[in-house]
């Protein structure tokens, strides 16, 4: 049976680290440590993404908590320029078992943000949230896959 309060929130952000690759890797570390923790307590589950100096996440969960969660977001500094795509009530979550996944940089993946941001001067405006959810899930399946057969 469908929840009746579940809603899902996708943006997509910049940001302008100029440091070694390994202070990125601890930003994020400390990211996705303090996300998984909030978000297990407050019903959320999710994904980020980032590559091509571009953050991509897909929030889900209680309306409410979906809500304040990306209110703190939005006033991190670790990124600028957040644009919602969609914040839309949904049927189920596209990832029930994550409070946070988290994917990588790949060369493909590069390819479609690099190609996009190029094109249009970084104009988030021209990608669709359902879009970049699906980006997401498919990545997240693809990796899982490969861990499974590794
Ligand atoms: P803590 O977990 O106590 O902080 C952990 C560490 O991060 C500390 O070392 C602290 O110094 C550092 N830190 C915390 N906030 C900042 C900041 N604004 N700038 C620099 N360093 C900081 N939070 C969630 O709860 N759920 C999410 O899904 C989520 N996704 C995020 C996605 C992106 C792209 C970014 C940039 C941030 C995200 N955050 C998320 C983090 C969020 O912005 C807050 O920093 C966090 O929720 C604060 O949680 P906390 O009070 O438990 O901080």
């Amino acid at each position: 049976m469908p929840t009746r309060d579940l809603y899902r929130l996708v943006y997509y952000s910049r940001t302008d680290f100029a440091g070694p690759e390994a202070e990125l890797a601890v930003t994020i570390r400390q990211i996705l440590e303090s996300s998984r923790r909030n978000n297990l307590t407050a019903g959320v589950s999710g994904a980020l993404m980032f590559n091509a100096g571009c953050f991509a996440q897909v929030l889900e969960g209680p309306g409410d908590a979906v809500e304040r969660t990306f209110e703190r977001i939005g006033r991190d500094m670790r990124h600028t320029d957040v644009m919602v795509l969609q914040f839309a009530p949904v049927s189920e979550r596209g990832f029930p078992s994550w409070s946070m996944a988290f994917i990588g940089r790949s060369t493909r993946d590069g390819e479609i943000y690099g190609g996009l941001a190029g094109e249009s001067g970084f104009n988030p405006a021209r990608l669709s949230g359902e879009h970049l959810f699906e980006v997401l899930r498919s990545r997240l399946l693809e990796e899982e896959g490969s861990l499974a057969l590794a």
